[in-house]
């Protein structure tokens, strides 16, 4: 075969810029800039959306709408009336539908930490009690999914991200005969980092491969399910339903919250499954609470009033959230759009851009921007152990500073890619 081309070399050019690239950059440090863009928190233009939550229930306020009283123990399951909202919602039976507490981490950690002390249904053993345990972490992924491997000594394999969510032939090679493989990470909506959206057909793949472990999970962390950009409000496939159909309807457990849709600290999170999962987390849960927060789940109820009043709620937070993640996108677009030195996600909802810069490079961004005083999650950070064996990938979080303050970052950070690669 006639050998191909020698691919341009994209960053000659950069080489002799460098000089510039330096002044640039000095000028930068003297500006004593100190931005952040680390993590996906909500602004507090955000949070004052739902600022009125905080007169509810109100004095004298204390029933649900069956006339049971919010402030004593009990209700497990969580408030029905809000239970009912969020059913709607995330597209599940009521029944299989728990509200609990503030975060839905709390109840990915529980629900590993359940399986490893007394397995899950189908489980020969306790995962705990197993030699290896082994978990698909999709890459780049939420490093919290992985510091709760690691927290249980579960063993972490990637397989790439897609357009469409996790690579679903890659994951069913890697399940279809090692029994020490029990679970896979999905984002399944506008993923943490890259914003990819699981098409029904990988949704539907993931659920009806053949598995060598009886007692694989997938942990469907539908954090961003609400959370459109545009008025495009895609549906999620609905995973529960794909399960059941496929013959396997214990395989998936989905996590949500209203973390990004009242208030990060104090938002109520669901636990979504089977019958047969959600009596398992149940018998678990019942153990360590009588109940939850019902002040909190009704206050959550009378302010959104609706699955309706919800998604209300959230376009106001896209007025918020998109001319902020079009920032992003234009001076990315404007400072290295032609260079070919990087690429970027443009998404469509969730919280983050997803950043790929020279390979070898990225630590060194994010050392250069940290030096001009401008905070980006650790390079790595999106990958198990924090090693991203390209050293390419950065998680930009532009939710919290102000629109002024994201785009004064995002020229920063574009002469720090810039310099980066011109060093090379
Ligand atoms: N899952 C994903 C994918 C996230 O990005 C986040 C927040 N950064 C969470 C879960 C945390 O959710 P919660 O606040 O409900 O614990």
């Amino acid at each position: 075969p006639a050998p191909s081309p020698a691919s341009p070399a994209p960053h000659a050019d950069l080489a002799a810029q460098l000089p510039a690239l330096r002044e640039q950059y000095a000028a930068l440090q003297a500006r004593g800039l100190a931005l952040d863009l680390t993590r996906g928190k909500p602004s507090a233009q955000q949070l004052d959306l739902a600022e009125p939550m905080l007169a509810l229930p109100g004095e004298g306020v204390h029933t649900d709408a069956t006339g049971v009283d919010v402030r004593n123990y009990g209700g497990l399951d969580g408030l029905p009336q809000l239970r009912q909202i969020f059913a709607e919602l995330l597209d599940v039976p009521v029944a299989q539908l728990l509200a609990l507490g503030n975060a839905s981490l709390t109840l990915m950690h529980d629900a590993m930490a359940y399986a490893h002390l007394w397995g899950v249904p189908g489980s020969p053993l306790p995962w705990g009690r197993e030699e290896k345990v082994r978990f698909i972490c999709p890459v780049p992924g939420y490093d919290r999914h992985f510091s709760v491997c690691e927290a249980f000594g579960v063993e972490m394999v990637t397989v790439p991200m897609t357009a469409d969510g996790p690579d679903a032939e890659a994951v069913a090679a890697l399940v279809a005969d090692d029994p020490t493989i029990k679970g896979l990470w999905v984002v399944p909506t506008y993923a943490n980092p890259d914003g990819a959206v699981v098409s029904e057909a990988v949704a539907r793949r993931l659920v009806s491969m053949p598995t060598a472990a009886p007692d694989f999970r997938i942990f469907w962390d539908n954090a961003y399910a609400l959370h459109h950009l545009t008025a495009n409000e895609t549906k999620t496939a609905n995973v529960l339903d794909l399960a059941a159909e496929a013959g396997n309807p214990d395989r998936p457990i989905m996590f949500a919250s209203t973390s990004k849709i009242s208030f990060a600290g104090a938002g109520v999170a669901f636990l979504a499954a089977s019958p047969a999962n959600v009596g398992w987390y149940k018998k678990h849960l019942a153990v360590q609470s009588i109940g939850p927060d019902k002040v909190n789940q009704l206050r959550h109820a009378l302010f959104f009033g609706s699955a309706e009043g919800v998604r209300e709620h959230m376009r106001k937070h896209r007025e918020i959230l998109a001319p902020k993640f079009a920032a992003v996108s234009r001076v990315l677009t404007e400072r290295l759009g032609d260079l070919g030195i990087a690429t970027w996600t443009e998404p469509q909802g969730g919280y983050f851009v997803s950043l790929d810069v020279v390979p070898g490079t990225a630590s060194r961004v994010v050392e250069l921007a940290a030096s001009a005083g401008i905070a980006l999650t650790p390079a790595g950070a999106t990958f198990p152990y924090g090693r991203d064996p390209r050293d390419a990938n950065i998680r930009l979080a532009p939710s919290m500073p102000p629109l002024a303050e994201v785009e004064e970052a995002m020229q920063a950070v574009a002469t720090c890619v810039l310099l980066a690669a011109a060093e090379r």
